[in-house]
């Protein structure tokens, strides 16, 4: 045994799991090496992007109070929309999470009367309530704004019959989610959002085309902003975030979209000028940095994980040949004690509380009991290495994350060794 053996045997990582995982990997040398050729590029984008605009060591102390002219803060906006390519950004420790994001881009953007579309299915479960799908208190809807949905045909492609005919007068936004979130329907490519965009704007120029960029950043070389969208949103506690970021949200669009969500995240007539971002801009410039490269260390997990458990006779999506565009993996196993296993073994291999037991629990909004895995720095940080399964058919896991590649490695492997001990599994 190697003393790299050794050491993975002394945490408990049998020789036949690491033995089967040195197999899989060496089959995934050449994409590991693309998806490093993406984080290259992207470093580099954001490196250039913080010289041009002349980040200096003032930018990371923070302001309290009202924050007028806070240096730190208005440069990484500016850092921000040099990376997306957009007139302007939003970047703020005052937007919590995702979710406040968007609902943000959204009721700023929107006045009572317009419609919005979104031509690629249901949205992201939280963003029922905020729409109005789902009945809710201080909802889209209660403003008299309406809501249109044009789902994607049977094969993942665009239903562009169905979205010409439900573009009206009223409709004054469009709103696309990169990810595929949580469901079955494909992850849309950079390139499918453009050719979306061109083909709403064609029909209607003015519409604000919003991407919906949770999960996306750094997946590619180019963004939604390089293909046409108006608007991208997403969470700092995701890819963007590095990591690093303890909260916040971003948007990046046209001066007026941005000038639109400022104008409601603090007040008319206030807008940017205000809103002292404390102590986290070291935090959001250093993991704004490293997220490059923390996004290709989920990347590699995720692919890992495919082509670890797809052999063994689980479903995975995306399969383990498959082109990504979001750091999201699902593994369906067809029974509970296997989603349990698995997301215990992620837990056991967490550098924070590895010590801890996950269980499968009652979470509130949720129909099923979930189990979840997150032994993170940063509380639910999803960029970090997570997974969680609902307690129900068909009994799949969802993980993503992966702040370094060796962490996602061992933790995967974790989750297989977990699954071997409770004789769920067999290594071929
Ligand atoms: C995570 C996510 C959100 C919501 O972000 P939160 O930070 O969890 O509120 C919205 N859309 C997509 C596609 C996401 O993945």
């Amino acid at each position: 045994m190697s003393e790299l053996q050794e050491l993975y045997a002394s945490m408990g990582i049998s020789r036949d799991v690491y033995e089967y995982g040195s197999k899989i990997l060496e089959k995934l040398e050449e994409r590991y090496k693309s998806i490093d050729a993406v984080a290259e590029y992207n470093q580099l984008k954001v490196i250039r992007a913080m010289q041009e605009a002349k980040v200096s060591e003032a930018c990371l102390l923070g302001t309290t109070g009202y924050g007028y002219n806070d240096l730190g803060r208005d440069t990484l906006e500016e850092v921000y929309a040099r990376v997306f390519h957009t007139e302007d950004a939003l970047v703020r420790p005052q937007i919590t999470c995702g979710t406040h994001a968007l609902a943000l881009a959204l009721m700023s953007n929107l006045r009572p009367g317009d419609e919005i579309l979104s031509p690629v299915g249901k949205p992201y479960d939280t963003l029922e309530e905020v729409i109005g799908i789902r009945p809710s208190r201080g909802s889209l809807a209660e403003y008299n704004i309406s809501y249109r949905q044009v789902d994607l045909l049977p094969d993942g492609s665009f239903d562009y019959e169905g979205i010409k005919n439900s573009i009206n007068d009223r409709t004054r936004l469009v709103t696309i989610q990169r990810s595929k979130g949580y469901q079955t329907r494909p992850t849309l490519s950079v390139d499918r959002i453009g050719e979306l965009i061109a083909f709403v704007k064609d029909i209607k120029p003015d519409v604000i085309c919003m991407v919906d960029n949770c999960y996306g950043e750094f997946v590619e070389v180019r963004e939604p902003s390089d293909v046409g969208a108006d608007m991208v949103v997403g969470s700092l506690i995701k890819n963007p975030g590095g990591g690093l970021a303890p909260i916040g949200g971003y948007i990046a669009g046209t001066r007026e979209c941005v000038e639109n969500a400022a104008c409601r995240l603090t007040s008319p007539g206030l807008a940017k000028e205000v809103g002292a971002s404390l102590g986290v801009l070291k935090d959001f410039y250093q993991g704004f940095f490293l997220a490059p490269t923390v996004t290709a260390s989920a990347l590699k997990a995720a692919i890992f994980a495919a082509n670890l458990y797809e052999p063994l006779g689980f479903a995975v999506i995306p399969d383990s040949n498959e082109t990504r565009h979001d750091i999201i993996q699902a593994i369906t196993f067809g029974n509970p004690e296997a989603v349990i296993a698995f997301c215990q073994g992620i837990q056991a291999g967490a550098p924070v509380d590895s010590h801890v037991t996950p269980e499968p629990w009652d979470m509130p909004g949720y129909d099923a009991k979930v189990i979840m895995a997150a032994g993170a720095f940063v509380s639910g940080s999803s960029i970090e290495l997570s997974a969680d399964g609902p307690i129900k058919p068909p009994y799949a896991v969802y993980f993503q994350g992966g702040l370094t590649w060796h962490h996602a490695k061992f933790g995967i492997l974790k989750s297989l060794q977990a699954l071997v001990d409770k004789g769920l599994v067999s290594i071929p």
